[in-house]
Parts: C-alpha cells; structure tokens; sequence
C-alpha cells in the first residue's frame, strides 16, 4: 500500500491547522488514523483532498477538517465516553476511539456500518461499538455521554440526545436555520435541566432522518428559528456605496478616476457570461484609455486569438492562414457582442493614432489553452473515452468551477489515463510547432516572437501540468498570465500602463481566500501586488441573482442558466440586503466597514461551468472581501451575454472583422 504519511502531515498543517484547530489530541488522531482506508477503493488518492467524497448510499465522508472542528468543539478527553450519530465511513469514529476511551457510534444504512465494521476491524480500533438504526433518540443503554457528534443536519437539537448528555457533557451538532442553511451548535449540559447554546458557524451536511430529525421526504420534525443576520453590516455598506451612472454615461467611467495613476488596474468577474461585468469593464476601460493614459488592454484569453483582435484594432494587416480567433469553446467568454462592441470602439479611437499611442490589446493566459485542451480531449475520445471523461471533469479545475464530490470521485487517475501522458503531451507539441511554424511563415512581431519563445521554452512543463490539472496547473498558469502582463508592459515602455480583465479568481489577492490560504494557490491579483504594491488597484464584481452564459461540463454547449439568489452566509447576500442595485463600494473609504469585511464569508464564483445543483460546493469559497479587493462593483440583478456565433456577421455591419467569418 501506498505510504500516505507525507500527504496526512499536509492535511493536518495545510487544512486543520492553519484553519485554527490546534486541539492536540485532534491533531495526533488525524496525524494517526489513515483517511485512505476510509474512501472507496480507486478514490485513495483523493482521501486527503480538502472537501467531503461519495461513500455509497447517497452519502458522504465528511471534509477532514469539518471532522476536526466538530471533534475539537466536542471537547473529547482521554478516558471519556462518546456517543457518534451518523457513522458513515467510520472515519470520524476512528479518530474518536484514537482519543476517548469508548466510542459508540449509529449509522441509518446498513451497508455503511458494516463497511465501517470492516474497515475499523482490520486497523484493529477495539473501543467502539457500533449500530444500525435511528441515531435521532440516541443509545439510553449506554448513556450518560460526555460527547454527542451528530454528523448530519437537523430540524432542531434531539431532546433525547440532549437528555443522554452527563452533566458538563457537549452536544455538537448541525442545525437547519433555513431552507439551505445549518449552523454548526455546541449545546453544553450545565445542570440536570440547564443546556447552554452556541453556534460555531455555516456547515453543510447531509440530513439527519430519523423519528427527532427529518422524515424521508424532507419534513421537518420540530423549528428552531434563531437570526444569526449581522443587521448593521448592509446600512454601513448602502452608506459607503456609490451609485453606478448608465454604462454610456461619462461619468461611470469618471467614477473611477480614482485609480487614474495606477501602473495596473485588474477588473475582476464573477462569471464568465454575464453582460453587465463586460459593460462595466468597457466602460472604465474606455475612460481610463481616452482621460488616463492608459495603452494596454490585457485579457484572459489565449494569444494568439488576442493577437489576431489586436492586429485589427490597430489597424494593422491580417495574416491570409489566420483562423478565426475564439472559435472554441468556450466562445461566448469572447465572442459575445459586448466584447464586438468595444473591440470596435478601441478601433475607432486608434484610428490616425501612430503606433506608440495606440491601443493594443493582449492576450494572457497560456498560449492556446483552448486548442490544446480541444486537442487532448479529441485525442482521448478517440483512444480511450474513460480517460477523456476524467480529462474534462481535470479541466474543470483550471477554471474557477470547483469541485462536486461526486464528479471529483470520477476524475480520479487511472492507470489508462497515466499511459496516454507522453502521447498526449506529444500531440500538444506538435500541436504548438505547427501553430509556430505558420507564424514565422506569415512574419511574426518582436513581441508575439518573443512571447513564443517564452512559450517553446516552458512549453512540456505546461502541458504536464495541463494534462494532469490541481494546484500546481493553476499556479503555473496564473504566473504565465503575470509574467506575459510584465513583457507586454516592459514591450510598451517604461509609462506603460495597463487595464487586466480576469475571473475574480484571478484578480482577488488569493491571500484572501481559501484557494491561497488552504491550497497553496497563488494569482495575478497577489502578484501583482507583490510586484507594484500601491500602484496596483484589484477590482471585483459581484451579483446577487440574474442570467448568466454558462455550460454544464467542459466542452458542453453554452446554456443560459438562471444564477440562483445568493446564498444567505454570502458577502453577496450583504451587498443585496444594501438597497441600492449598482454601486462601486470602495473598500479603502471607510476604515471601520473595511474591518467589518475582513471577516471570512462565503463568496460566489461562476466559471465557464455553472452547477447550480451543487452551487455551495461547486461555486462557494470562504473569502475576506477587503483584503482581497481595493473595491468591489455590484449589479444587484445580471443578464447573460449574447454571443456572436462564428458563422454570424452582425447585423448591417458586413466588415465587422475579426468577429465575422
Ligand atoms: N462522519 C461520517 C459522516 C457521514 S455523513 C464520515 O466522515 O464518514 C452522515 C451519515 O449520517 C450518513 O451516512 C447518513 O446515512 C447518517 N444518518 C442520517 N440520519 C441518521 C440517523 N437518524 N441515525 C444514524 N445515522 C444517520
């Protein structure tokens, strides 16, 4: 068997402990107990990822450091007895019986308890026993209990379980707060008719069936209706807001003149398909470029597509080979009539400008991600269709889309998906060379040239990378993107100033949220900052519900789906609860709302995928708003893009190139 000592000691530094769980019998149990033996066979090497995996039975083994939490906040002590509800895996039992001296635990389906039996058999953990049934009245037989965990969400607390508790004994639980919503509580027996509570935050859970918890259709048994609504935090945010003018309005853009001596200024989005994120960005872009002397528009997007756009705002000659740019997926992000609109404003104003005033405009990502991703995906079908279906679910990882458990068990490596590494990096090779090979034929500028130099150079590291997604791809392209930002600052000379359109994952410091703090992720909004300091502004944008331009899975149609209302724990849902329905929040204003937004919340994130079905964990990360952002623009209300298809020339407009066949 693997040796996964290494990855546990990351787990338990990386994911418990530098969240704040510094119990140290937590922490010596989970260093203890092997999380692998818990997971499904083929699944071991997802046993230490950061997020809740299937189990069977329509259920899930907890996120390791959720497990932490509650058994931290259960206060369990050597010697004591433990009562567990909602046995799953076994996991959690397993790191109860490394600390206390008996563990009782119950497990609603059959099968599991038995998979559990097994497994905490074979690791020899001789101080449980364990039950199938109804975990809702408890276990009177073996009460009284110096701790209850209940590892499902319910109604309201048991009164048996509260009942069962010792005096001093702690109940932790998760309780409903509303539709969608469970707070973690820790209820404390003070005295034989006394019970403390305490709520410990959001948390996420299956639901807790049972005769004191829920019917099998979702009834709740009993109500508890306790506001945990930071009633000032709106005020505060609707006084410091300020209101957005008509996108054609100059004075949108002058709102923004704030930012007017920055060497860089990011716009952020919260989705890659929403119209008023493009609009707005346009806006201040335009202002910036015509009032501010900014000269570069730098872009998320492939470079070679970029630099087709840029050879015709500038007016400059089309190669005759040149393919029509953004023509894969995902099309809309570029090809949308948002983006055909200012692409043939920043035309007209370098109309009769000389090359150093122009406008250009710039691509950073990667080469040609698209194409690549395209190529291996076309590759695989071919030769083995399980491994292009890992391939997909593997890129959905290179997008701000992150993970659903159940897709993610599917995009664990197997052995076929290793074999076909050297063939397919071989493919994107010659995939490059050809697309090289081309432009020198057609004459390349110093810069695309030396870009593509840069590119030949990295480019195996790249597409390993590529080829197998997680942390290391996403840092790698988000240092690619910085550095081609640096060359085509330096390539514009020493004023040069540059206006970036990015994700919100991209442009938001990600020191600020858990793909920094926990992943080890880095983006360009970090550095950025780290790179030019105060002469950086990192702008993000937000929504509270609307339309949005989205697909379901990686290389899938583009569909409008209806972006849910946002989540009631979400800084979303704050700004929504403000009043106003667009507005500019500066964050650096007003010190105090400052402070008050440096408190962890969940924030939205929308990719070229949307999941709605699985929204909190497929598009929910903890996030600290102020550091993360100098200011955030808010559209209460959003509209999907329209895209222009590749074969459609727009209306009335015939030379409407590069957007027209
Ligand atoms: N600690 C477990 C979590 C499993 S998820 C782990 O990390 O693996 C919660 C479990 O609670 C599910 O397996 C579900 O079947 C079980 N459950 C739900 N209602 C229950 C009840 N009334 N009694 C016992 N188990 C219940």
């Amino acid at each position: 068997m693997t040796d996964r000592t290494m990855e546990r000691e990351t787990m338990v530094t990386q994911q418990i402990e530098r969240r704040g769980v510094n119990d140290r019998h937590v922490l010596e149990a989970m260093r203890d107990v092997p999380r692998e033996a818990f997971v499904d066979a083929g699944m071991e090497e997802l046993a230490y990822e950061d997020q809740p995996l299937p189990i069977g039975e329509g259920q899930t083994i907890s996120q390791p450091y959720i497990v932490g939490l509650m058994i931290e906040a259960a206060e369990v002590r050597p010697g004591e007895t433990v009562l567990e509800i909602g046995l799953g895996s076994g996991y959690a039992t397993a790191l109860l019986s490394r600390i206390a001296g008996r563990v009782y635990a119950i497990e609603r389906h059959e099968a599991l308890t038995e998979r559990a039996r097994a497994r905490l058999g074979k690791l020899g953990y001789e101080n449980v026993t364990l039950q199938s049934g109804d975990g809702t009245q408890g276990w009177k037989d073996a009460a009284p209990f110096d701790a209850i965990l209940v590892a499902a969400g319910a109604p309201s607390a048991p009164a048996s379980l509260k009942r069962q508790l010792a005096i001093g004994g702690v109940l932790v639980i998760p309780v409903q707060q509303s539709d969608r919503h469970q707070t973690l509580t820790r209820i404390r027996r003070t005295a034989e008719h006394e019970w403390d509570t305490e709520e410990l935050g959001a948390v996420s859970f299956v639901p807790l069936i049972g005769a004191e918890g829920w019917t099998e259709d979702g009834q709740r048994a009993a109500t508890n209706h306790v506001s945990a609504r930071d009633q000032p935090l709106p005020e505060m945010i609707s006084d410091a807001a300020e209101p957005l003018p008509d996108f054609d309005d100059p004075a949108f853009g002058a709102l923004f003149d704030r930012y007017a001596d920055r060497r860089v200024v990011l716009l952020g989005e919260a989705s890659h398909g929403t119209s008023e994120f493009y609009r707005a960005r346009a806006a201040i872009t335009r202002h910036l470029i015509e009032h501010c002397g900014f000269s570069i528009v730098a872009v998320e997007a492939d470079w070679p597509d970029a630099a087709v756009v840029d050879r015709h705002v500038r007016h400059r000659e089309s190669r005759p080979s040149e393919d029509a740019p953004f023509a894969r997926f995902p099309t809309w992000m570029w090809r949308n009539t948002d983006v055909a609109d200012f692409v043939d404003w920043l035309r007209t104003h370098n109309e009769g400008l000389n090359s150093e005033t122009q406008a250009a405009f710039h691509g950073l990502d990667i080469y040609n991600l698209s194409a690549s991703i395209s190529a291996v995906l076309d590759y695989l079908d071919d030769v083995d269709p399980d491994a292009a279906q890992i391939a997909r679910e593997r890129y959905g990882c290179l997008t701000p889309w992150q993970s659903n458990p159940a897709a993610y068990g599917r995009a664990a490596l197997n052995q076929s998906y290793r074999d076909c590494e050297a063939d397919a990096v071989a493919q994107l090779r010659s995939l490059l060379e050809r697309q090289l090979d081309t432009e020198e034929k057609n004459g390349t500028s110093f810069l695309d040239a030396a870009q593509n130099a840069r590119l030949v150079r990295s480019a195996e590291q790249y597409y390993k990378a590529m080829y197998y997604g997680g942390a290391k791809s996403w840092n790698l392209r988000d240092s690619h993107m910085f550095e081609t930002l640096e060359h085509v600052l330096e390539a514009h000379g020493p004023e040069a100033k540059a206006v970036v359109w990015a994700h919100n994952s991209h442009v938001g410091d990600a020191r600020a949220t858990e793909m920094g703090a926990i992943r080890g992720e880095h983006n360009i909004g970090q550095l950025a900052r780290e790179r030019f300091g105060d002469q950086a502004a990192l702008i993000g944008f937000g929504t509270h519900s609307g339309t949005v331009a989205a697909a379901t899975d990686w290389n899938g149609e583009m569909e409008i789906k209806r972006v849910r209302p946002s989540r009631e724990d979400s800084y979303e849902r704050l700004c929504h609860a403000a009043g106003p329905p667009r507005f500019l929040l500066d964050l650096h204003r007003d010190r105090a709302l400052k402070e008050r937004l440096e408190k962890q919340r969940l924030e939205r994130f929308i990719g070229v995928i949307y999941r709605p079905e699985t929204e909190l964990q497929s598009h929910y990360a903890e996030a600290s708003l102020s550091r993360q952002f100098d200011a955030f623009v808010w559209f209460d209300e959003t509209n999907a893009v329209t895209p222009v298809g590749v074969e459609t020339r727009r209306d009335g407009v015939p030379e409407t190139y590069p957007f027209g066949v």
